[in-house]
């Protein structure tokens, strides 16, 4: 079953296992990893996993990770950035194989969540834009794409995760570092941002912890009020 506008949200309380079905590099340090999951419960867009890695000696050590699949999709995806020296990250991008098992939490998370009733903005970035995709494929599902406007913000498109799948949504990408299509490298203008600002009910931020610091200031110079801004930050402790 999938979550309707505003229903309430399900969670997944419990460990359960998470088979690897597919694990594709999908850039220098980014890899996108499909699971089956056992006794899944449907997620809703901008909600997370937590997973959970055991060595053989019993030694774990758990992650966040949000969900860039829409509800319906038969395998739910995850896509996850391989930081220096980053335990868990490092383990799935370099080491992760298909057919491999991890145990699972989730889904997660009451607050970030989109169910599609509200116009919404996402300015999202780097691996923040995870759970935009999410609501951008449900969204599309639904018929609601006209709901939902995203902002996302990469260095680069190569090191932007899913730039083609957001291009393609109809979201602004803003690289900060390359010019491209008639923009030149920059963090996304008050200017750029304000007519999608227009009407907005809820506002998304998520990405690093000075990436949503911007993007709440960006926000707030284009006249979306704090109060429906949520903010989803994937810090150093994260
Ligand atoms: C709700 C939520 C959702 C998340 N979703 C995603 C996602 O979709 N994709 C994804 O790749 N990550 C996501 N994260 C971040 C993820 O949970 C881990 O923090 C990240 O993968 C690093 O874990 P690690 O074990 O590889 O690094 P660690 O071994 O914990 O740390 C290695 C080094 O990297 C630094 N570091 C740790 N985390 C970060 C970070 N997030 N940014 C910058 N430096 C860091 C540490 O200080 C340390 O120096 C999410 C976090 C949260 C809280």
């Amino acid at each position: 079953m999938t979550a309707q506008p505003d229903t309430p949200v399900p969670v997944g309380r419990s460990w359960t296992t998470g088979r690897l079905a597919e694990v594709d590099h999908v850039g220098e340090r980014l890899v996108r990893i499909r699971l089956e999951v056992d006794e899944r419960t449907d997620h809703v867009p901008g909600q997370h996993y937590v997973v959970r890695l055991r060595a053989e000696d019993g030694y774990t050590a758990q992650r966040s990770y949000s969900i860039a699949s829409d509800p319906v999709e038969p395998l739910v995806e995850l896509l996850v950035e391989r930081l220096p020296g980053g335990e868990v990250s490092g383990f799935l991008h370099d080491d992760a194989r298909a057919g491999d098992e991890v145990e699972l939490r989730g889904p997660i998370g009451r607050w970030f969540v989109w169910t599609g009733g509200q116009r919404a903005l996402c300015v999202v970035g780097g691996t923040g834009v995870v759970p935009a995709v999410s609501m951008l494929r449900y969204a599309r599902r639904l018929g609601r794409a006209d709901r939902l406007t995203v902002v996302a913000v990469g260095r680069t498109w190569d090191e932007l995760p899913y730039a083609d799948e957001l291009a393609a949504s109809g979201a602004l990408v803003a690289l900060t570092r390359e010019d491209r299509g008639g923009r030149y490298g920059a963090p996304p203008s008050p200017r750029e941002v304000a007519p999608l600002a227009d009407g907005v009910q809820r506002a998304y931020v998520c990405g690093s912890a000075g990436f949503a610091s911007f993007a709440t200031r960006l926000l707030g110079e284009v006249g979306v009020r704090s109060d429906v801004v949520r903010v989803e930050q994937f810090g150093a402790t994260g």
